[in-house]
Formats: structure tokens, C-alpha cells, sequence
């Protein structure tokens, strides 16, 4: 099975290129008004023949020649991201490090021969799922100390390898684009229920690197509760962890390699746990006149130990971006589903917890089952994986469309709250010289703590727009870090994220990472600049 692949220059299938109508038309009439201009100042991106590349450093020998390949177009599929400043680089033409060569891996002993080859030629190698990095994970932007990049692309690797009916777990291959191994885990009747935004383009050996969230918001989110055991190959050796529920043996072995992004080995496969699909459903709309007085009802439900599926407050500006409400309220969709049983006596408990905060419902949508798919809650679900393509609109016509997200504890949420909105707004108008649109929604919620995202346009200058983007992103990052929060809650650290990871941790521990680092990786080829800081 081959996977389908992403475009060369957005998100979307290759076979299918052009970028939804609808939301062009959303996105230029909503910010023709708000930055009032009446037409924008709009470039074309670059043919992908057209883009000038620097020659591969090293050839392939013959015996890689069956898995390895040098293609210009190769090459270029795998140099970028897709980050904000990956986006602007595109549509400019820019590919500064592109890989010299490109593996695309078919078992682990095409891994351990590539690291064999990378050894001797002074190569990085850097491991390469759907490339949906959006902090310069993948792009080899590795420095002079190395004398070329293979990139490894593990989407060969793409199979459901086994399924445990009686655990309800299954063996999955790295490389499996979140469409493909959903297919395959669908006969068996089950389902992994991991849906970060990325799903359609990004691979299970990319989410479990990076510990990526699904979009479901409370408990079993995160793709780290899922993972039951793994096979890594690393420069040294192939670590194989044990398949067990859980384990009080000393420190996880797994946990180590989750969140490495690349930088300690290639994961291959893991065991994972799947769920049965839900049957039981019951979803509805909540407004809150004011974000805060909405985030405490929020607070209420995560603390009541009721686990809802969704339980995501979106402000009023977040809803008329995306053409989601002009009501001007802020809104909080909740639902809770089972495989298993009935839900209504949550659904009831969460309602009462939201009127006791003034939130504002009308109960009888309940009663149609595709309540989901209507109004400001059909709105929201049609429009929230589409938003993937927002960058590809925006970057073209001048617009600077950047997101941050953290991890704060509800006692510290409110100040985090007002001081990050604040600077941000602040920011924007610095680097550009006139408002933008700044909103909030929540994407997960813990009973301790929530993780704010903020999405941020503001109208820069072809030219100028990444310093203009960093100027911003890094106000907000350095108030999140000065506040106790984190760097990212969920999409990862990559190289542009390393300045804050370190600002995050401890000397300490970052040396223990560096004596693991030396041990699977001593000549220092894995993924670097992320993750690891160099260092003695
Ligand atoms: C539009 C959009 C929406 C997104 N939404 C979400 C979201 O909802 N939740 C979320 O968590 N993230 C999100 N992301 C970020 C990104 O999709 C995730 O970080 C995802 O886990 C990356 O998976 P990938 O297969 O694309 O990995 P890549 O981008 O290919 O790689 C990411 C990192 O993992 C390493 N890596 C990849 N495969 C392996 C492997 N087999 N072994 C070891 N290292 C490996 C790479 O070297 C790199 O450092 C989003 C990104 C975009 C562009």
C-alpha cells in the first residue's frame, strides 16, 4: 500500500492541490474588513521545478541505490516543514538545507545500513514521518559540522502488523499516515482514536516522537497513554521495550524515546492500545458571556472526574474567524461518547456545573443525534481540521498566522491568561504598526491545569515576515516560560522551540540527556539541534 502524500507546498493531498474555496472566501473577506484593505498584496508559490537546489554532497552507493534517491523532487518534498517560517520560505523559494539524499526505508536493516553509511561519510541523519514538524523538526538545518544529511523516511513502513483482540492492543508500524492505519485497525472493529489535527498527513512514529495530542480533551489524549512498548534502532544497537499494561520497574524505557523527536533513534513499530468505537454520543453548545467565568465552568467539570470527549471554550473572537458564530459569546463545546454505555447522566452533571456559571444552553438539541453536525457545533467540527490549510491562504497575501499553546496549572491560569493576550496584542502592533486579531480556546483540560492556544493574523510585509512573526512568538513564548508555563503543551520542540526547552529544564538533566544521547549516538548523527543541545 502506498500512502497518498501531502503537496510539496501545503496540506492536501498532491492528487487533490487546490486549496478549498470556502475558506479563501472566508479568509479574505473576514480580513479585508478587520485589517481594512481592499485587496491584498497576493504572490504565487514557486513551480517545484523551479526551485534551485545546492548539489548533493555525497552519491548514493550502489548497494542503497533500491531504497535511497537524490531526485530534485525528492530532495525538495523533504527539506521544509511546515511551520510559519517553513510556509514563508516555500512560497519564496527558499530551500537552504535541503537533504542530500532521501532513504526510504522498507525494515530496520535498511535503518542500520543507512546509519553505518552516515557514519562513515559524516552524515546526519534525520527521521522523516509525514513532515508535518511545525518547529523545524525535520528540515536539515544541522550546521557546517556535518558533510551531508540523509534524511530517512519511514512511510514504507506503513503496516498493522498484528492485532490483540483479548488486550485490545495492536503492533503498528512507525511510518502509518493516521487515514492508513485507521483503515487497517477498522476491520478488526477498533480504533487507536488518536486525531491531532495533523492526522491526515503525520505517522505514528511522528506522533510518538514528538507526544503528540489527539483532539479529544480530557484523559486518554495524548498518544504517550496509548503506547505499550516499542522497537528503536539507534546507531548503537535496536532497543526492543517490554509489552506490559503497566511497570513499576524503574524509570520507563519508552517514556525516554517519547518526545526525542529523532534525536535518540528511529522508532519502527510500537504496540499500542486501541478502543472500541464509540456508539453512545451526546454533544451541545454552551455560551459564556465572559472567557473566564466560561474557563471556571470548565475547571468545575475537569474537577468533577467526569472525562469529557470534548470540553473546549473558544473566545468570541476564535468563533468569528472562523466563521464559526457572530453571536459574541464565547463558547464551550462539550460532549462526552462510549463504546459502552449511555452517557446522559455526565452530560446532565456538566450542564449543571455550566449553568451554575451562567453558561447558556438550550437542551433540546440534545435530542437529535446529529446534534454534532449542527449549528455553531457543526460549524466548529467542519471547520477544525480545515484550518490546516489556513497558512497557505495567509502567507501569500501578507498575512502572519502564528499559534502558541502551553500547560498551566488553574491557579495560575487567569494571570497567564491576561498577560500573554496582552503582550501579544502588544507585540503584533509592534512589528507591524497596526492591531491584530488575537483569540483563545482551550485544547486540553486536566483536572490540575489547562492548555491555552492562541491564534494570532496580523498584516506584515512580503520580506519581512519572518522577523515580524519571531518578534511576536517570542514575546508571548518568554511570558509563557517567565509564568511557570511550557514552551508546548502538545506540538512539539524541534529546533525553534530548543531556546525555551532549555529555559524550561535543568543543567542537570540535560546532561543525563547528553550521556544518553553519547551512549545510542556517539557521533552525534541523530536529528541535531533538537532536542540535545550540544555539550560536554
Ligand atoms: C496543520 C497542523 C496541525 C497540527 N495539529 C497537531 C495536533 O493537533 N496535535 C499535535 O500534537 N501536533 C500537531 N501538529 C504538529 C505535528 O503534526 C505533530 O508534531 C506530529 O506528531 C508530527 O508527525 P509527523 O509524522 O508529521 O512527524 P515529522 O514532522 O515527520 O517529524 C516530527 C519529529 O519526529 C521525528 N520523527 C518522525 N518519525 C520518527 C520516527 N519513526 N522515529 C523517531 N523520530 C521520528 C522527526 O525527526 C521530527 O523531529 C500539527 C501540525 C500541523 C502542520
Amino acid at each position: 500500500m502506498q500512502p497518498r502524500r501531502i503537496k510539496h507546498w501545503g496540506w492536501g493531498y498532491e492528487d487533490e492541490p487546490d486549496t478549498p474555496q470556502f475558506l479563501i472566501d472566508n479568509m479574505e473577506s473576514y480580513f479585508s474588513k478587520f485589517f481594512g484593505v481592499s485587496e491584498f498584496n497576493t504572490i504565487a508559490v514557486p513551480a517545484l521545478e523551479s526551485i534551485a537546489l545546492r548539489k548533493p554532497r555525497i552519491d548514493i552507493p550502489e548497494r542503497f541505490k533500491d531504497f535511497c534517491t537524490n531526485t530534485h523532487e525528492e530532495r525538495v518534498r523533504h527539506a521544509r516543514g511546515r511551520s510559519p517560517i517553513d510556509y514563508v520560505k516555500i512560497f519564496n523559494g527558499e530551500y537552504e538545507n535541503p537533504p542530500d539524499v532521501v532513504a526510504y526505508v522498507r525494515n530496520e536493516q535498511d535503518i542500520i545500513d543507512v546509519m553505518d553509511w552516515a557514519v562513515g561519510a559524516k552524515a546526519a541523519v534525520i527521521p522523516f514521518g509525514g513532515g508535518t514538524s511545525v518547529n523545524g523538526g525535520v528540515e536539515p538545518r544541522v550546521g557546517d559540522g556535518y558533510e551531508a544529511v540523509i534524511t530517512v523516511d519511514t512511510t514504507q513502513l506503513n503496516k498493522v502488523l498484528e492485532v490483540d483482540d483479548t488486550s485490545r492492543c495492536a503492533r503498528i508500524q512507525a511510518g502509518a499516515l493516521g487515514p492508513d492505519l485507521e483503515a487497517q485497525l477498522k476491520p478488526h472493529g477498533v480504533s487507536l482514536r488518536h486525531f491531532p489535527q495533523s492526522f491526515q498527513h503525520s505517522t505514528l512514529g511522528g506522533w510518538i516522537s514528538t507526544r503528540s495530542g489527539g483532539h479529544f480533551a480530557t484523559q486518554y489524549t495524548h498518544i504517550d497513554e496509548f503506547v505499550e512498548s516499542m522497537r528503536v534502532v539507534t546507531p548503537s544497537g535496536t532497543v526492543a521495550t517490554r509489552r506490559m499494561p503497566g511497570d513499576g520497574a524503574g524509570p520507563d524505557p519508552d517514556r525516554l524515546f517519547m518526545g526525542a523527536e529523532g534525536s535518540l533513534g528511529i522508532i519502527t513499530e510500537a504496540w499500542v492500545q486501541v478502543q472500541g468505537r464509540s456508539k453512545f454520543r451526546k454533544s451541545i453548545a454552551v455560551f459564556f458571556d465572559d472567557f473566564l467565568t466560561g474557563a471556571e465552568a470548565v475547571r468545575g467539570i475537569a474537577q468533577a472526574g467526569l472525562y469529557p470527549s470534548n470540553l473546549r471554550i473558544i473566545d468570541a473572537e476564535e468563533a468569528r474567524v472562523n466563521f464559526v458564530s457572530d453571536k459574541n459569546k464565547d463558547i464551550l463545546f462539550l460532549a462526552f461518547e462510549s463504546a459502552d454505555h449511555p452517557v446522559d447522566a455526565w452530560m446532565d452533571r456538566a450542564l449543571e456545573i455550566c449553568a451554575d456559571h451562567g453558561g447558556q444552553f438550550d437542551r433540546a438539541v440534545m435530542d437529535n443525534p446529529e446534534s454534532h453536525r449542527q449549528e455553531e457545533q457543526g460549524r466548529w467540527r467542519d471547520i477544525f481540521m480545515e484550518t490546516s490549510y489556513y497558512r497557505e491562504i495567509t502567507t501569500p497575501r501578507e498575512i502572519i498566522y502564528g499559534t502558541m499553546e502551553t500547560s498551566v496549572t488553574w491557579d495560575r491560569f487567569p494571570e497567564m491568561y491576561e498577560r500573554v493576550t496582552d503582550i501579544t496584542g502588544r507585540a503584533m502592533k509592534e512589528a507591524t504598526g497596526r492591531e491584530g486579531s488575537l483569540s483563545c480556546r482551550f485544547v486540553y483540560v486536566y483536572p490540575d491545569g489547562c492548555a491555552p492556544y492562541w491564534s494570532w493574523y496580523c498584516l506584515g510585509n512580503h520580506g519581512a515576515l519572518i522577523d515580524q512573526w519571531k518578534h511576536v512568538k517570542k514575546a508571548a513564548i518568554d511570558e509563557m516560560i517567565r509564568l511557570g508555563g511550557s514552551t508546548t503543551h502538545h506540538t512539539s520542540v524541534g529546533r525553534d522551540h530548543m531556546p525555551w526547552l532549555n529555559a524550561q529544564t535543568d543543567d542537570l538533566f540535560r546532561n543525563m540527556l547528553r550521556a544518553a544521547k553519547r551512549t545510542v549516538d556517539p557521533s552525534w548523527m541523530l536529528n541535531p539541534g533538537v532536542i540535545i543541545p550540544p555539550g560536554t
